[in-house]
């Protein structure tokens, strides 16, 4: 109930706050009842698009398990007695926080800071988790789902780095969707983080697809290995990848100080620089310009597996 949430998140204080999204603040909490952490989204219902999010959330999430799929617990929803409506959403709790704190640390805050930087195989092992949870949604869920906004402040780290996928705001089942509110969300700004992660169909009314989650994840995968956000200058500093080049050299573009976290766990004598590479190959042929041409989330999986296990 609400009252039992005000409890176990200490009355939402800033002291328990995890962080705020496009529709809702995230704050950390612990249910006594059954005496685990979680973490509870509050929809700010005054925010346009608020009641659609909370309900894509739990409808694509409803009925589907996956190891990398960030777990909704239970919604919550009530009125009190000035009529004012409050939901909530209650998920497991991640402990590593949002992939986007370890891939831009320097942009965060010193206390939520990570300690380290990612290495090259538990960054591989991350993108295979995404790979993997897509093909999930796309191909083997009871009705096909596409995620429709993937980014890494929307993959969430448990203590192991395993990834799981959130924020299912803007997720549609595909077989029913309201394609209007989907363009307006986007277009609106609601959607706060998602240019250079949406797929260029998308901006000149595309309807949401499997193959515009493909795009997404060919950034993700440009990111993940270069540590530079699409809408840098390597990206040509705008939402297209069209200006980036396979030339750039792969040990180069992953710029970590440290050698030793790029070729930890490499086997003796495959160098770095060419996993990098095909892993790049990997993630620029999801990021075609045409939908159809886009890699299918089963054969980037397998061929990042393979990757894994010829170099590690
Ligand atoms: P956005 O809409 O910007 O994607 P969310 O509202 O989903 O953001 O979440 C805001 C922030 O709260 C995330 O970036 C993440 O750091 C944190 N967060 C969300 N869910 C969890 C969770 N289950 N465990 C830990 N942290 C979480």
């Amino acid at each position: 109930s609400y009252g039992d949430l005000r409890n176990a998140t200490d009355g939402f204080s800033s002291s328990n706050l995890i962080g705020s999204g496009s529709f809702g603040t995230v704050f950390k909490a612990l249910l006594p009842t059954e005496n685990n952490l979680v973490a509870v989204k509050v929809l700010n219902m005054q925010r346009h698009g608020a009641m659609k999010s909370f309900m894509a959330e739990c409808e694509s999430l409803k009925d589907i398990r996956h190891r990398n799929l960030v777990k909704l617990l239970t919604a919550c929803s009530s009125i009190d007695f000035k009529g004012n409506e409050f939901r909530a959403l209650i998920y497991e709790f991640m402990p590593n926080g949002s992939l986007d704190m370890w891939l831009h640390p320097e942009e965060v805050e010193e206390t939520r800071r990570p300690s380290r930087t990612l290495t090259l195989i538990e960054r591989l092992n991350i993108t295979i988790d995404v790979a993997s949870v897509l093909d999930y949604l796309h191909v083997h869920c009871h009705e096909p789902i596409a995620h429709c906004d993937l980014k890494p402040s929307n993959i969430l780290l448990d203590d192991d780095l395993t990834a799981h996928v959130s924020d299912f705001g803007l997720a549609r089942v595909l077989l029913k969707f309201d394609k209007d509110y989907f363009l307006n969300q986007l277009s609106s700004g609601n959607v706060r983080g998602t240019i250079g992660y949406a797929a260029p169909e998308y901006g000149t009314g595309g309807q949401p697809s499997i193959h515009g989650d493909v795009y997404s994840f060919g950034v993700l995968v440009l990111e993940m290995f270069t540590g530079k956000r699409p809408t840098s200058e390597l990206f040509g500093g705008n939402c297209t990848l069209h200006s980036y080049t396979k030339s750039v050299l792969p040990e180069r573009v992953l710029d970590i100080a440290d050698q030793s976290i790029l070729h930890s766990g490499l086997r003796v004598g495959f160098p770095a620089a060419e996993c990098l590479t095909l892993v790049l190959d990997v993630g620029l042929r999801c990021c075609e310009e045409s939908p159809m041409n886009r890699l299918a989330t089963a054969q980037a999986t397998k061929e990042l597996i393979s990757i894994r296990e010829r170099f590690f």
